[in-house]
């Protein structure tokens, strides 16, 4: 099969010959339909995050499943599948406990250069990226690194609800758990964004503030549930969201992974709030907090994703899915080479009709 693979950080992408042994006990064969590009591989293509190299990236993708271990009885093949990039155990402490995004099982969730899935003419080691690679015609993953979805879903949304919409609405609703009423600021309306925006709504936030440049951004946010609109060029960010929320907000979310927005969420929070970094600041990159503000109860958990595995029978997911107005247009998977720099979509075999897609 052909795959982009990553050789140089700063390089175009290469597609080769690659291919996949047949499914272990537990392992299911997937037929990429299709694969978004999301900012996170743009992350490791640009070297702002470490990773082992060569390496297949993609991790935002949906499919059909070809083949399944003789142990899989999730998924049969012809099973229409959305992929999950927090593949989980569910038996160690964090499985157990209710927090499968944080399974230690190294077995099931390999650390980067571990995964030995990939092979190649060439004696190099060919590495996958986050247990899925779905930058490739097929995709050989965990069975619970996958949900199944009805066949009627189009897979070119379903992708979407593999990083992009599972990460802001998981932010909003699992790791924030924003409730009814609450004052909610989301900072960045690309996909993630516009999925945390959306979350707010579906969870019943009461102000909803949407924090971009982009008037065309802030106008679609207004669509999917945001009450005000602030843009930073019409001055100090904090201060329009202090003065819109008379002195600060329950909940910031910080969806574009910069230090300084960063520290702008964390600062324009009432007392007892709390701030969500869901944006990947770069790897190394330290923010700076003033140490009095914690006197006023004021919480940031950290670099907290909102990459919650979605249980698998999730209705409600779908409905952050008006991400497809904020569509752009999709790439042929022979465009993969300059997909960095057209920020599109990465179309795979069998999926030329469609032409949407979203991100960052
Ligand atoms: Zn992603
Ligand atoms: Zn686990």
């Amino acid at each position: 099969m052909k795959a982009a693979v990553l050789h140089e950080v700063n390089k175009p992408l290469v597609i080769e010959d690659v291919s996949l042994p047949k499914p272990g006990p537990r392992e299911v064969l997937i037929r990429t339909a299709v694969a978004g590009l999301c900012h996170s591989d743009l992350h490791f293509m640009e070297g702002l995050y470490p990773h082992p190299l060569p390496a297949v990236l993609g991790h935002e993708s949906a499919g059909v499943v070809e083949q399944v271990g003789s142990d899989v009885t999730y998924v049969k093949p012809g099973d229409h599948v959305v992929t999950c990039l927090s593949v989980f155990c569910g038996t160690c402490d964090n499985c157990t406990t209710g927090r499968p995004v944080l399974c230690t099982d190294t077995s099931v969730k390999m650390l980067p250069g571990a995964s030995n899935r990939l092979s190649w003419a060439r004696s190099e080691k060919l590495n996958q990226f986050l247990n899925l690679s779905s930058f490739a015609e097929q995709m050989l993953v965990h069975e619970n690194a996958i949900v199944k979805i009805r066949k009627d879903m189009p897979l070119e949304l379903a992708a979407l609800i593999g990083c992009g919409v599972v990460t802001g609405y998981g932010a909003v609703v699992n790791t924030a758990k924003v409730a009814p009423g609450e004052s909610v600021v989301v900072i960045g309306c690309g996909g993630v964004g516009m999925a945390a925006i959306n979350g707010a709504q579906i969870a019943g936030a009461g102000r909803i503030i949407a924090v971009d440049t982009n008037p065309a951004k802030l106008q679609l946010a207004t669509k999917l549930g945001a009450t005000d609109i602030v843009d930073p060029r019409n001055g100090d960010v904090v201060q329009q969201v202090r003065d819109l929320t008379n002195g600060g907000v329950h909940h910031s979310f910080e969806v574009l992974g910069r230090k300084e927005t960063a520290e702008q969420a964390f600062a324009m929070l009432a007392p007892g709030g709390t701030a969500t970094i869901v944006g990947m600041i770069p790897f190394g990159q330290k923010i700076e907090l003033h140490g009095f503000d914690f006197l006023r109860e004021t919480k940031d958990p950290g670099f907290v994703d909102g990459l919650q595995p979605f249980p698998r029978r999730h209705a409600a997911a779908h409905r952050v899915l008006h991400a497809r107005q904020a569509a752009s247009r999709g790439l042929d998977f022979g465009e993969a080479e300059t997909a960095g720099d057209q920020r599109g979509l990465c179309r795979h075999e069998g999926r030329q009709d469609g032409t949407q897609h979203h991100r960052v």
